[in-house]
């Protein structure tokens, strides 16, 4: 592995720093203070646009993609990991197509790219997307959802309910995961895209969590939704044995790196914060206090390196199953424990509740649960050590 992080690299970095620092983490702060998410028309959105963000990376009818340059993977983990130091729930809060984006690209028709992604070639405001598997008796096993689809004439109905979907009710659309029949798991599972204001799709939920307030994470009914035919992901004929499951779980493969980079930015910031406050209090002499300091930076490099490690083998189209799930399972318990030791070193400070790294503390935690927990992860690694398939089945 290369360890040189190239120059356009680091000027990006350097710019995601001053504005991490100026607009990110201000946003965070405010929404835990407020305890809820940053309303929709928040200056900070704007200023997003502004930035050029909150755009799709669909280049538009016609228009070729640019090729993905060399070490694309590893640049966008780096990435992740300094936006996350800055403020992880305003950046999951951030406009744009977000999770769902990549599986429109890769497995939606050329109307639906039009359609779905089309307004966030350039959007007028802040929009966003998300995508919605988790259902109050489907976490983990994704393959038990129940959020039905039955045919209807040139239509489809879902009929369901959804939780903790990060953006739901500010989404123009939601990507929701449906099953034709629940008996028959994976195999008949769907995606369909659901407009905002479709009847039956609500009421909304805000969720109360313990971090991350910046974004919200939902809960929705699905009462009797009617969606027009074209609202199936890639349509009818894409869908061979398993593959409505494979596109979740395409989703989630992506994502388990950057999760990883997010848990060690996350921890990279308590290791910074309780650098500070061990100098401003005078504890720097006291070898406890450097011990601390000393695994906290030690464990978050080892993350950092096998999150990396994830990163450079799909930058080389090699299989990274084991190492983006190993990454994901160890970032996020080192980054729990890199606030833990934070907050044992700011004792009574800590537990007075308005230190930044009592809130990364709160904050890391979703790290070890979404996009599957971290049980999970070790689950894929341990089958994959000893040669059992993926998944169960
Ligand atoms: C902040 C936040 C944001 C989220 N955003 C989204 C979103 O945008 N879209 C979305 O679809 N979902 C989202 N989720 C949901 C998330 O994906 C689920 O919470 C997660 O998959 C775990 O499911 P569960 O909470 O039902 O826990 P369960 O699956 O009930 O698991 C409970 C516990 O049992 C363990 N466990 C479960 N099965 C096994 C097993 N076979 N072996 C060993 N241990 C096991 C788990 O590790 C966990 O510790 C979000 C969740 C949170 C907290």
């Amino acid at each position: 592995m290369d360890f040189e992080v190239p120059s356009e690299v680091r000027e990006r970095l350097a710019d995601v720093r001053e504005w991490g620092k100026a607009a990110v983490r201000p946003a965070g702060l405010e929404a835990d203070r407020n305890g809820a998410p940053l309303p929709v028309d928040h200056p900070y959105f704007v200023s997003c646009l502004e930035r050029g963000e909150g755009c799709t990376r669909w280049p538009g009818i016609g228009r070729k993609a640019r090729p993905s340059q060399p070490g694309a993977t590893v640049r966008t983990l780096l990435l992740a990991e300094e936006l996350a130091y800055w403020d992880r729930g305003v950046i999951i809060a951030s406009p744009g197509p977000g999770l769902p984006e990549g599986n429109v690209l890769s497995m939606g028709t050329d109307e639906q790219r039009e359609r779905f992604l089309g307004p966030f070639l350039e959007p007028d405001r802040p929009r966003w997307a998300c995508f919605a598997m988790t259902e109050p008796g489907a976490g983990s096993d994704a393959a038990a959802i129940r959020t039905v689809a039955r045919r209807d004439g040139s239509h489809w109905i879902l009929h369901g309910a959804k939780c903790f979907i990060g953006n739901a009710s500010r989404a123009d659309w939601i990507l929701v995961q449906a099953t034709l029949d629940p008996e028959k798991g994976r195999s008949a599972q769907r995606a369909f895209f659901v407009e905002n204001g479709t009847p039956g799709l609500g009421p909304f939920k805000i969720e109360k969590k313990m971090g991350l307030k910046a974004y919200e994470s939902t809960s929705f009914g699905l009462e009797e939704v009617r969606v027009p035919d074209s609202h199936l992901l890639g349509g009818e004929a894409r869908y061979e044995r398993s593959a409505g499951f494979k596109t979740a779980m395409a989703t989630f493969n992506a994502g388990r790196p950057v999760i990883a980079a997010n848990a060690v930015g996350i921890g990279r910031a308590a290791l910074d914060e309780a650098v500070a406050f061990a100098r401003e209090h005078d504890r720097v002499e006291d070898p406890r206090v450097r011990d601390r300091i000393e695994t906290m930076a030690r464990r978050l490099k080892l993350a950092r390196l096998v999150c990396l490690r994830a990163g450079w083998l799909a930058d080389r189209q090699r299989a990274n199953i084991v190492e983006a799930s190993m990454s994901k399972a160890l970032a996020a318990q080192v980054g729990q424990e890199a606030t833990a030791l934070g907050m044992e070193l700011l004792g009574l400070v800590g537990g007075r509740g308005d230190h930044l790294i009592e809130k990364l503390y709160r904050d890391v935690k979703a790290m070890d649960i979404v996009e599957g927990t971290g049980q999970i992860q070790r689950m894929i690694v341990a089958r994959q050590l000893v040669g059992l398939p993926r998944d169960r089945g």
